[in-house]
């Protein structure tokens, strides 16, 4: 479904994607773990279209998203919850809900916003009351919430369990089960290691740019260099 072949990206003299190549096929859910500084959002950055690719490509059912617009490339089905959220504060749940739609062009809008309380039924409670008052936890479900009304295919999350309480990121972790079996395919980047070993079907270890090793957890759980990595950034 994604394809990232030799993906180089730079920062001025700063080589950020040392040519990584990695796949997620339809129905998975592939973790990427890393520290700090590894690159792990300037990869999701650049298979949304939302930074420029100096060398490789990145395809999305066949066909590259390298100098897309970031709205096409919403509208060929990626979504991108990106760090930090990118909430915005003044405006209801609501209104943030709304932004999500902007790409689309169908008339199942409404059926969709059921599917997400659903999922978040604290978002329908504060439909009307500004983002910047939801908690932590709900702001993340805000944003998975609006990133969901674009009807991707491929869901991708940039560190979804920061600054969250550990209960409230086995809640969000169990919705990306609930995606999943609702046909959303998902690109986790996470620091948070053990987790997203729970979770994901197969796992790559991003550090300094590079991939150093990839596999199923049961996989990399047996590999010895793996405890090493692992345990070198956790
Ligand atoms: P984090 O968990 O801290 O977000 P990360 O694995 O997502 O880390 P990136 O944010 O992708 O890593 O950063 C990769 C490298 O690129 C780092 O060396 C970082 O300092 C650098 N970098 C990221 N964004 C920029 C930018 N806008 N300008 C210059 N350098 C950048």
């Amino acid at each position: 479904m994604l394809a990232i072949e030799n993906l180089v990206v730079r920062y001025g003299s700063i080589l950020a994607l040392r040519g990584i190549s990695l796949e997620v096929n339809e129905g998975e859910i592939v973790g990427v773990i890393g520290p700090n500084g590894a690159g792990k959002s300037t990869m999701l950055m650049a298979a949304a279209a939302a930074i420029p690719v100096a060398e490789g490509d990145i395809r999305f059912e066949g066909e590259t998203v390298v100098g897309s617009r970031p709205e096409r490339v919403v509208e060929r089905g990626i979504s991108l919850v990106p760090e930090g959220r990118h909430i915005f504060h003044r405006l209801t749940v609501g209104e943030n809900l709304e932004l999500g739609t902007t790409t689309r062009k169908d008339d199942q809008v409404e059926q969709d916003k059921l599917r997400v309380f659903e999922l978040f039924p604290i978002l329908k409670e504060y439909l009307k009351t500004p983002a910047g008052k939801l908690s932590g936890g709900e702001q993340q479900m805000l944003a998975i919430g609006r990133a969901l009304l674009a009807k991707p295919r491929l869901l991708m999350l940039d560190e979804p369990s920061l600054g969250l309480a550990p209960i409230v990121i086995d809640r969000v972790f169990e919705t990306f089960e609930q995606l999943r079996s609702s046909g959303v395919t998902i690109l986790l980047v996470e620091q948070h290691a053990e987790r997203t070993l729970e979770l994901a079907d197969r796992v790559y270890v991003l550090r300094t740019g590079n991939i150093e090793l990839a596999g199923t957890p049961a996989e990399l759980e047996a590999n010895p260099e793996f405890e090493r990595a692992f345990l070198g950034f956790v």
